[in-house]
């Protein structure tokens, strides 16, 4: 790193000053002023921020101009030279040599303003960004333009201004960018050691406009006891889009099959405890197909350590789903397979939607369309596949029941989930939900 022996005189005062100035004792002393004065602290420190990003633009010029980042430490450029001796990044470097070199003639008047404390450095970025990919010609109108709007508009406005203005002066530039953005799309699946996945990505504007809208009713907390973040809700929400999407057969067939996921269990594992299918929880067959099957730039994925689940979360699983009965030799080898049966029938599945309307925890909102049917009294333990056993829980309450300690009572017999079923939660909480119909 580039680090000076000495400072030019006039830095060297300033500097001390400002260094005394953000002393504790400042800091005593500010606390005892009126709100007046501090607030002139504050503003005055920025427009002081900003005449500096002014002059680091002179001074930035003047370096670029003379090669000093060449001579002195033979740096491939002045921005290279620029991210090791100021420590910045190598985009932040790129960016203050480009508007440093325009400084004194397109961008002259931005830079005056940003020195008079009339513009902040923010503002000359978006202007400078607003204008760039323009044919040259049109360069000096739309600063103007933008200038003007930046004396009485935030960052944001000149941001946006500068996006239009792109597309009414230079509609085949503006494409080209749109077009440079799409093609910077990917999703990466990275799937680690402890079995978890790592999820990488970037979308372009209207696919992220598209994931955002369809992500948004899930980013309401499912009721008073949720207590997922924001991210959380995020995560389960595209999960949940995905297992629609699965569960209406939306998705197209790869290998003579609808995607859907493979649990493998063997019935002669001894059961631990009601409710749990075995002891040792189970293995998640991959169903992935083979990377070369999709289409290129759309989904990748890597193989990792095998994907295990808990023994409740197979439990959960099984309470709404297809079995197949797999025969397997001394080998492991599959010498017969069994009918698939569904657990709960399409023509079930409707009635129970008719009666409770979506999830049936009290306070939830989620449709039909987004939860499993539910046993109450678990297939697993001898409960039937009934309608007056059956209710429908979204993901977040169905992992609740199963995982999270919370369990459901049926409050009349004889009428089943027809009737009242009260929820008791792991804390003494304790709610009674009613089938509420379409
Ligand atoms: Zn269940
Ligand atoms: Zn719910």
């Amino acid at each position: 790193m580039f680090a000076p022996d000495s400072l030019p005189e006039p830095l060297t005062a300033v500097l001390a000053q400002v260094r005394d100035w953000t002393s504790a004792d400042a800091h005593t002393t500010l606390a005892g002023d009126t709100a007046q004065v501090r607030a002139g602290w504050v503003t005055g420190l920025q427009q002081l921020a900003d005449a500096v990003a002014a002059a680091t633009l002179t001074a930035v010029a003047a370096f670029d101009a003379a090669g000093d980042g060449q001579t002195l430490h033979g740096a491939a450029s002045t921005p290279a030279w620029l991210r090791g001796a100021c420590r910045i990044t190598g985009a932040e470097a790129s960016e203050r040599v480009r508007i440093a070199r325009r400084a004194r003639d397109l961008l002259a008047d931005p830079v005056d303003h940003v020195r008079d404390g009339m513009l902040t450095y923010e503002h000359l970025r978006a202007v400078e960004r607003g204008v760039r990919h323009l044919p040259p010609d049109q360069q000096q109108r739309a600063v103007d333009l933008l200038t003007d709007l930046a004396q009485v508009a935030p960052v944001g406005d000149v941001r946006t201004a500068g996006k239009h203005l792109q597309h009414v002066i230079d509609p085949d530039g503006a494409l080209a960018d749109t077009c440079q953005q799409f093609d910077r799309r990917h999703l990466t699946l990275a799937p680690l050691m402890d079995g978890m996945t790592a999820m990488d990505g970037l979308l372009d504007a209207e696919s992220a406009a598209l994931l955002t809208a369809a992500l948004a009713p899930f980013l309401v907390p499912a009721d008073q006891d949720d207590t997922r973040t924001a991210a959380q809700r995020r995560a389960d929400g595209l999960v949940q889009i995905v297992q629609t999407a699965t569960d209406h057969a939306l998705l197209p067939i790869v290998g003579g099959e609808r995607p859907h996921l493979h649990v493998l269990v063997d019935p002669r594992a001894p059961h631990r405890s009601a409710g749990q299918p075995c002891v040792c929880g189970a293995e998640l067959a991959d169903t992935a197909p083979e990377p070369d099957v999709l289409p290129p730039g759309r989904l990748t994925h890597s193989p990792g350590a095998p994907a295990f689940l808990h023994p409740l979360a197979v439990a959960r699983l099984a309470c709404d789903a297809q079995l197949t009965a797999l025969l397997l030799n001394d080998q492991g080898v599959v010498v017969d397979l069994g009918r698939t049966r569904r657990l709960f029938s399409p023509q079930q599945r409707k009635l129970l939607a008719a009666r409770d309307g979506g999830c049936r925890w009290v306070g939830c909102d989620r449709p039909p369309a987004h939860t499993d049917a539910h046993h109450v009294a678990s297939w697993l333990d001898g409960g039937t596949t009934d309608l007056a056993n059956a209710l429908l829980l979204c993901r977040h309450h169905h992992r609740a029941v199963h995982e999270n300690g919370w369990t459901l009572q049926i409050t009349n017999p004889s009428r089943g989930t027809h009737g009242p079923v009260t929820v008791h939660g792991p804390n003494g909480q304790h709610h009674t939900s009613h089938p509420r119909g379409p």
